[in-house]
């Protein structure tokens, strides 16, 4: 789970990692208060799950309420790399001198955590990794000793770091360590770290990403995920145990198995075509999960074919097709849908289906081409 800008500098600030000062806003009207309340200069900044939000213009620096207030109409309800901003964050803007990148990050390879630090902050830092690696200094973490002061000193050293930001620096990164292991984070990172024109350091961005499976120990964390879900379609297919991922096409895919849900979307291109999305409804869909997936997949407005693609092993097709019915009886739609079963009681399955004359298909690539021609066409609803 990737934590909001504003959530990890909210763990940094427990762990002693100085930030900005500011709020959360999600109107127009609450940045100009939280400006005011701040006084001076603010930066309001879109928090989306995404990075390169400066270029994408989800920044913008203000010098009066009523410009943050502006700032804020201009970026809430814009898109960032596909995602909606629906709250800003209101800080305090610092002065800035210098920008450095300090992160720490899991290397999966080496099975220990890795301290990277950089001169270069500010711009992407698998940018400055691939056109100049010797700007990044690392310092990799003994998983029982934990990350060493010295080890803090050495980093300082090797990217020329002004020696009366040492203590501070050290300081910050022992921080930034003891975060992500309170967080069971994989990452955590602070680009830029900035340097301050009164000679302070101050984190002005934070990442981090929180390991999944230790959620079940962080209440607070899986708590906010709940309250900061970025789409009802993806709450409600985790609340079914689906995995959905939203895509920019308009043929809704529901398929079992994450292998064939790639192989479905592979041959919808193939035709022609472009998914909306990656469904994966998993081994033993009863009817329940089916129809939770229907629902989500149609309330897609961009979706004008459903191709459902079922290999019944454990799945059986007769089942599968009951949930097809049961949720097209739940959430009436005029979108065509193109059903491929096969496996146990295959044919049962597609006498339901055709019964209630949706489009079946006994191969994939018939489906796939019959799912794009009823896309292209807009073939009339099946009537159930
Ligand atoms: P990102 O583009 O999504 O990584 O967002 P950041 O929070 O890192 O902001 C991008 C850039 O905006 C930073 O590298 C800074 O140059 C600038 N920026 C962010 N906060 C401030 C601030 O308080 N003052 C000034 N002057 N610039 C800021
Ligand atoms: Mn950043």
């Amino acid at each position: 789970m990737n934590l909001y800008e504003f959530q990890s500098k909210q763990i940094f600030a427990k762990h002693g990692i100085p930030i900005p000062k500011g709020e959360l806003a999600q109107t127009p009207e609450e940045a100009e208060e939280i400006a005011a309340r701040l006084g001076g200069r603010v930066v309001v900044k879109a928090q989306v799950l995404a990075g390169g939000r400066g270029k994408a213009g989800g920044i913008r620096l203000a010098e009066t309420p009523a410009e943050a207030r502006a700032a804020a109409e201009a970026i809430l309800g814009m898109q960032i790399k596909g995602l909606t901003v629906r709250r800003v964050l209101v800080d305090q803007a610092a002065d800035i001198a210098q920008e450095l990148y300090l992160g720490i990050v899991l290397d999966r390879a080496g099975r220990r955590l890795v301290l990277m630090a950089s001169a270069a902050g500010g711009v992407d830092i698998e940018e400055v990794a691939a056109a100049a690696p010797e700007k990044i200094a690392r310092a990799e973490i003994d998983p029982l000793l934990g990350l060493q002061p010295y080890q803090m000193r050495q980093v300082a050293c090797d990217i020329e770091l002004d020696r009366a930001l040492l203590t501070q620096f050290t300081r910050i990164g022992l921080g930034l360590y003891e975060a992500l292991m309170r967080s069971d984070a994989t990452l955590a990172e602070i680009n830029p770290l900035a340097v301050t024109a009164g000679g302070e350091l101050l984190a002005l961005d934070g990442k981090m990403v929180v390991d999944d499976n230790g959620l079940y120990r962080q209440p607070e964390l899986a708590r906010a995920r709940e309250m900061l879900e970025e789409s009802p379609a993806e709450r409600e297919a985790r609340q079914y145990g689906l995995s959905y991922v939203k895509l920019d096409g308009y043929i809704g895919c529901m398929v079992n198995g994450a292998g064939l849900a790639m192989a479905t979307m592979d041959m919808t291109k193939l035709f022609g075509g472009a998914p909306a999305n990656f469904l994966d409804i998993g081994g033993g869909a009863r009817a329940d999960r089916v129809a939770a997936a229907l629902r989500i997949i149609l309330a897609d407005p961009n979706v004008r074919a459903v191709l459902i693609n079922i290999f019944g092993g454990i799945t059986r097709c007769d089942e599968v097709a009951r949930g097809i019915l049961e949720a097209f009886a739940q959430v009436p739609s005029k979108v065509p849908v193109v059903v491929r079963l096969i496996g146990t009681n295959e044919e049962e399955g597609r006498r339901l289906l055709a019964e209630a004359n949706f489009i079946t298909a006994r191969t994939l690539s018939e489906a796939a081409r019959r799912a794009v021609e009823a896309a292209q066409a807009g073939t009339a609803a099946p009537a159930v």
